[in-house]
């Protein structure tokens, strides 16, 4: 089974029968092209659907069906992933894409079939996917499609917010300029979205999850590093010591995920990154 890919503005690729590989796999290409006409009232013959979807990484010159799609240019523009981590969502422009099933449903008045929805809705109800989405990530939504690769530019570009791109930039630089550190740029799978993992060896040492407004750190602290923390805890700031102190101890350490919003929580993951790792100079 293809894996879930997701569109700029909530559509499903994977499960769309215009889709180049599922058109390999079984050419459904009329179904969706009666389908089309009878759901949405607009009619592309058979023979000229073909699409490569609007993520694939040659996406300004690939072979897309819906050329003159707003959200998709918007969307890129802004440096999110997709529409559900905007502050305007719904805006106009989602509107003009937007694929509700009780919308259809109404237009059509009888009853849709189970196989209709499947290959014809259900790959496009961007809004109902949209939302759960939002509901689940909250307002720090991380960088989770697999499918879109950031690089350190596109990650602050997804913080936006300047004032914690100014404390990311303060955090790598500190890193950069004071260890020798293997870098790398991850997808930590569906929970922990894409994340810069610096590691020593096999090591380690930090990683870091950008998120809208904010980033997130992780450290991994064993019984040597817990004891240095105990005896420096009163230069870190009480919501610090209590996630540290009330997080949960598993046969590999505590997992210590601090987000960094302002000055005062970057410095203490400055400590706790001392901590881990003493700086070279
Ligand atoms: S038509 Fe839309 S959902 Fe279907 S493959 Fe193309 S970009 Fe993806
Ligand atoms: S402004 Fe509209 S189209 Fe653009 S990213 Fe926001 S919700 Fe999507």
């Amino acid at each position: 089974m293809t894996k879930e890919i997701l569109t700029r503005c909530g559509y499903r690729c994977d499960l769309c029968l215009a889709y180049k590989e599922n058109i390999d796999k079984e050419d459904r290409r009329q179904v969706l092209s009666d389908g089309w006409f009878r759901f949405f009232g607009f009619r592309i013959k058979a023979e000229n659907i073909y699409c490569e979807g609007c993520i694939s990484s040659d996406c300004l010159t690939a072979c897309l069906i819906d050329k003159g799609c707003p959200v998709r240019p918007c969307v890129i523009e802004k440096g999110y992933e997709n529409c559900s981590q905007c502050d305007k969502y719904i805006c106009e422009k989602f509107e003009e894409r937007a694929v509700r099933l009780e919308d259809i449903q109404d237009k059509i008045q009888e009853k849709i079939k189970r196989n209709d929805y499947r290959d014809i809705i259900k790959p496009y109800e961007n809004i109902k996917r949209l939302n759960e989405l939002r509901e689940r990530q909250g307002q720090f939504s991380r960088m989770f499609n697999e499918n879109i690769k950031p690089n350190e530019e596109s990650m602050k570009k997804f913080i936006e917010e300047k004032n914690v791109v100014e404390l990311w930039d303060k955090l790598i630089n500190f890193i950069e300029h004071n260890y020798k550190l293997d870098k790398y740029i991850n997808y930590g799978g569906k929970k922990y979205g894409w994340e810069i993992h610096y590691k020593y060896g096999k090591k380690t040492i930090i990683s870091i999850h950008p998120e809208r407004r904010a980033f997130t750190v992780l450290f991994t602290f064993g019984k040597k590093e817990l004891e240095s923390f105990n005896s420096i805890k009163d230069q870190v700031g009480k919501a610090t010591l209590d996630l540290v102190d009330g997080t949960k101890h598993y046969h590999d350490g505590k997992w210590i995920w601090l987000r960094v919003t302002d000055n005062e929580q970057l410095n203490d993951v400055l400590i706790l990154l001392k901590i881990k790792k003493k700086p070279n100079h």
